[in-house]
């Protein structure tokens, strides 16, 4: 097991194959050693119909799920995970434990980054709707005393259901007439 291909555990998960092949330093057919090898940039899985020949060492047949690699001189190219670890000397499970880890992280990462999102949205929200709250009332409480001032009958009311400490003194308009009349 080479320890500095673990040097580089920021692997891709390329989902295509165009996503390594379109690299500016991929060439399809590659021959390294092992002592050449200088990290591996990513993983591939792809399904039966768009498995691709083994570029490593002129293998040529057909891999579903690989590696693709650098080498020392800055060359890129893909091959096989049996392939990986027959010609390159890299323990493939354990690359690929490491491969997992980084992911999961990655994820969970992404996953804080949105909570926090969310958090600081909803506190957004809280203080926008108490702000529109706050207007709200003291809106309604301007247009009540203006209402209560202007409205000699209301204004009377107001001020006997005042006096008596805000208590009920009647049920109905007619028991008010009765009352205050
Ligand atoms: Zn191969």
């Amino acid at each position: 097991m080479r320890d500095s291909i673990l040097d580089h555990p920021v692997p891709i998960f390329f989902e295509e194959v165009e996503q390594f092949t379109a690299r500016k330093n991929y060439s399809p057919a590659v021959h390294c050693a092992p002592e050449n090898l200088s990290h591996l940039v990513g993983k591939y899985h792809f399904p039966k119909a768009k498995w691709i020949p083994c570029g490593l060492n002129g293998c040529t047949r057909q891999h579903g799920r690989g590696f693709v690699f650098a080498t020392k001189d800055g060359k890129e190219g893909h091959c096989g995970r049996d392939c990986g670890q027959n010609h390159l000397g890299f323990a493939f499970d354990k690359v690929l434990a490491v491969y997992q880890a980084a992911e999961k992280a990655h994820s969970e990462q992404k996953r804080l980054l949105e909570w926090k999102a969310d958090i600081e949205h909803a506190k957004a929200e809280h203080a926008r709707i108490s702000g529109l709250a706050e207007i709200g009332v003291r809106r309604v409480r301007h247009l009540l005393k203006n209402y209560i001032e202007k409205t000699p009958e209301i204004s009377r009311e107001f001020w006997i259901a005042a006096r008596n400490n805000g208590r009920i003194q009647a049920e109905s308009p007619r028991e008010s007439r009765r009352l205050f009349g």
